[in-house]
């Protein structure tokens, strides 16, 4: 047997294990080798891909396999953490099983304390406190469990997700639910300038990678922070590359939705009972009301309306009403971060 393990860094702890594991040689290469794994794609028998590999690389690497029973995935970030089961189940996904999820966002929040202007969850425009339910968060996530999913990733994300006093409870919850799951908390960092020693504790207890994404006023504040994660030993990743905005909406319809929804990042979201591929299309209301707007509002299907995990996961598959007036990640034009003035608020700064 033939097995080839793709991924874009080398471990041979990894190797070891999958060898070990399905008693059989298992060849690494690198993504970037691409040309030269390429012609084995159809002739190996198994295919090993790692969830480090991104969703455009996954993609083009599935373009070329016409037997999708030999594809699996196989949970990289879990093996990482140190605790690995013996059982190779618990880490190997079948692609043809519709069993494994890369990443599922949970905005904890709607609203947020930085309010950017041309944010992608419209959170600058929602002016109340909303969060999400923690009975229904348990319902929901159940829900997911009891359709066998195993996910890689949960990110706890708003809005602003340090608003929630119920952070650590949905932590926890979804760590008893989903062992093999990597925890994330999403922050734009406003909140850690001041944090104390007894929240801190709580991050680090909850297992959870802090990942902040560094908007201009947090900017001089980031070593400090930095410096209290790594005293604290909590892990942590820090992208300082978040100044810069796009429109997302479009007036007229796009021609190329569905191209534009196949490539878009797509990142399954579940919020208050119901499923979405992405936070646009579940926030768009809060855009229409502010600024008068008529774009399509998705009739959402709720995460217990589904009567196999397939279902769902083809239901994400197609594009949404949204998509036929989105441009995904694909508008060209950065512009510099700024505060949300309610005073001048103007469609112009989303809508292309
Ligand atoms: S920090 Fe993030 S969630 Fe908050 S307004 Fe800015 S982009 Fe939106
Ligand atoms: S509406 Fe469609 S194209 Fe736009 S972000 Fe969501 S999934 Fe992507």
């Amino acid at each position: 047997m033939t097995s080839l393990f793709i991924s874009n860094e080398r471990d041979e702890t990894i190797e070891k294990y999958l060898c070990d594991s399905l008693e059989s040689d298992v060849h690494y290469y690198n993504y970037s080798q691409f040309q030269e794994f390429e012609s084995m794609l159809e002739i190996a028998d198994c295919i090993i891909l790692s969830t480090h590999l991104s969703e455009s690389e996954f993609k083009k690497i599935k373009k070329h396999i016409n037997d999708t029973s030999k594809l699996y995935f196989f949970n990289t970030n879990y093996f990482a953490s140190g605790n690995i089961p013996y059982d190779p189940q618990k880490l190997l996904f079948g692609y043809n099983e519709y069993r494994f999820i890369d990443k599922i966002q949970i905005p904890i929040a709607e609203h947020c304390n930085l309010n950017c202007n041309r944010c992608y969850h419209f959170s600058n425009l929602q002016n109340q406190e909303k969060f999400y339910d923690f009975e229904i968060f348990k319902s929901d996530l159940k829900c997911l469990k009891d359709f066998g999913f195993e996910i890689n990733e949960i990110r706890f994300l708003g809005g602003e997700p340090l608003l929630s006093d119920e952070l650590f409870d949905f932590i926890k919850f979804a760590s008893s639910i989903f062992p093999y799951t990597n925890m994330k908390i999403i922050t734009n960092g406003v909140k850690l300038i001041n944090f104390s020693d007894e929240y801190l504790n709580k991050i680090k207890d909850s297992k959870a990678i802090i990942s902040i994404s560094v908007y201009p006023p947090v900017m001089k504040y980031i070593d400090s922070i930095e410096s209290k994660l790594i005293n604290k030993n909590i892990p942590y990743e820090i992208f300082r590359v978040g100044n810069v905005f796009n429109k997302i909406l479009m007036e007229e319809e796009n021609k190329n939705f569905v191209s534009t929804a196949e490539e878009c990042e797509k990142c399954i979201m579940i919020y208050n009972g119901v499923v979405t591929r992405c936070a646009p299309s579940i926030f768009i209301n809060i855009f229409n009301e502010k600024l008068d707007c008529n774009f399509p509002e998705e009739e959402f299907d709720r995460v217990y309306d589904f009567d196999s995990r397939r279902e769902m996961l083809q239901y994400l598959d197609s594009p949404f009403e949204l998509c036929h007036y989105c441009m995904g990640d694909s508008d060209p034009i950065g512009y510099e971060w700024e505060r949300t003035d309610s005073k001048r608020l103007v469609k112009k700064d989303y809508i292309r």
